[in-house]
Parts: structure tokens; sequence; C-alpha cells
């Protein structure tokens, strides 16, 4: 029986200020999550003063990205190692923001995801597809070359202790969401490409949504039987609805 996650991804908003207080709001909501996992992905400058605000309580850290080597001359980069000792348990790969905005390719997601589990982080792989992709039927051929780059660096190993979320890039920040139907048909994709790699990995692999996920459309996607939970961007910088969504994954 999968565990549902819901993580944060606060990208680079935020505030000493404004952290403070939307952990203290995550904080005392979090006695009414039952039976899913929270974790919040703060700015990394952010994740020391987040560690020590999270402390004693059930809500894990990630970063937002991972370098893909493990220390030395790479300027700007982060390492595994690092995250690990501010309390992190997760690294976010690949979102869409890395692969769009700053060019990361599917070699290099791949590289920064084995860089984060080395270090003994739970990578979060996040694949998907853009608009026009998926409207030319390309989304599954897309998906499947995403974890493909992982699978053929690592093998189905590495999915032994990974997350994947699936986040179509036309429906992240747009309030535009898949419907469950739509996240439902891809994550059963994403579970059977697994299957006849290893069948205990496939069933026991967390699959996010993400995308414009909200407390109004959130049970319904996590009521599909191959969606475990989400990845929340900007509904996870407000404590109540973030909240909401952890519950409906409850
Ligand atoms: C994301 O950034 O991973 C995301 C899903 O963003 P949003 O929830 O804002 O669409």
């Amino acid at each position: 029986m999968r565990r549902k996650l819901v993580a944060g991804n606060w990208k680079m908003n935020g505030s000493l200020e404004s952290i403070r207080a939307l952990m203290a709001g995550i904080r005392s909501g979090m006695d009414q999550v039952e039976g899913a996992d929270v974790a919040v992905c703060p700015p990394a400058i952010y994740i020391p003063e987040v560690a020590s605000l999270a402390a004693g309580t059930a809500i894990a850290l990630g970063g937002q990205n991972v370098c893909d080597h493990d220390a030395g001359a790479f300027t700007g980069e982060i390492s595994g190692a690092m995250l690990r000792e501010f309390g992190c348990r997760y690294a976010i790969v690949g979102h869409s923001e890395r692969r769009n905005v700053y060019g990361e390719s599917d070699a290099l997601v791949a590289a920064r995801f084995a860089a984060a589990q080395r270090a003994g982080l739970t990578p979060i792989l996040c694949v998907g597809e853009l608009l026009e992709e998926r409207e030319a039927g390309q989304t599954e051929a897309v998906v499947a070359r995403q974890l493909d780059a992982v699978l053929e660096e690592q093998g189905i190993g590495a999915f032994r202790d990974a997350v994947i979320a699936y986040e179509p890039v036309w429906a992240i920040g747009t309030g535009r969401t898949a419907s469950p139907e739509q996240a439902q048909e891809v994550h059963a994709f994403i579970r059977n490409k697994l299957t006849p790699l290893d069948p205990g990995i496939a069933d026991a692999v967390v699959i996010q949504y993400g995308g414009s996920v909200k407390a109004a459309n959130a049970a319904e996607l996590f009521a599909m039987p191959d969606i475990d939970g989400g990845l929340i961007g900007g509904a996870s910088l407000d404590a109540e609805e973030f909240l909401a969504i952890c519950r409906a994954a409850g």
C-alpha cells in the first residue's frame, strides 16, 4: 500500500518573515494531517531556518535541485551532502522550470538524480510534456524519454528509493489542471512502463501529480488509483490551502 506524499515547492518565493509565518501556519495544522507524508522545498538559503522551524514535526524538507557532482568548482550549485547536512530528505530534480528555463537536459537531470541518491537523498524526478507535445500526441513518448534517461544510466533499482512527479508543463502555474482522468492515464502509463522491469518497484513507487493542484481539486485527483499525492507550487505558499491539500491526501 503506497503512502501519499504532498510536497510544497516554494520556488523562488518568500522572505525570512513570510516563511516564518508560513511554517507557523503549517505547523499549527499538522496534527490534522493523517496517513500522508508532508514535505516542503524552500529556496536553498532558507533551508536551515525551515529545518529549525520543522524540528519536532512530521514536516520533511527537500531541496529544489541538487548538483550532479559531489563537491568542487561548481559555482552556484549545492551538493547532496550539503542538503543532507541541513536536514533534507528529498531533492527535486528535473523540474520543468529547470528543464525549460535553464535548459537542463535529460542527461543532466539523470546525473542530478544519481547524485541525490549518492548523498542519501530521495530524488523527486519531475517529468511532463509541453502543451505542443500533448497536442501532437507525444505525451507518452516525452515522459518515456525522460524516464529512460534515468533507467538507462541507473537501472530500475534506482526507483526503489525515488519519487516521480508527473507535471504536465501546461498545467504548472497556469490554473489549468489536468483532469483526474488525464493525469491518471499518464500515471498508469508510467507505472506500466516500470512493471516489466520490476513489478515490486513499479507497484511501490510514489507517483505524484503536479500542476495547479489546490484544495478544491486535490481530493478528486488523489482519488485516482495511480496518483500518490502531489507536488504543489503556488498553493503551497498558503498554509491553509496547503494543509487542506495534505488532508485530502490522508
Ligand atoms: C510546481 O511548480 O511543481 C507546480 C506544480 O506549480 P503549481 O502548483 O503552481 O502549478
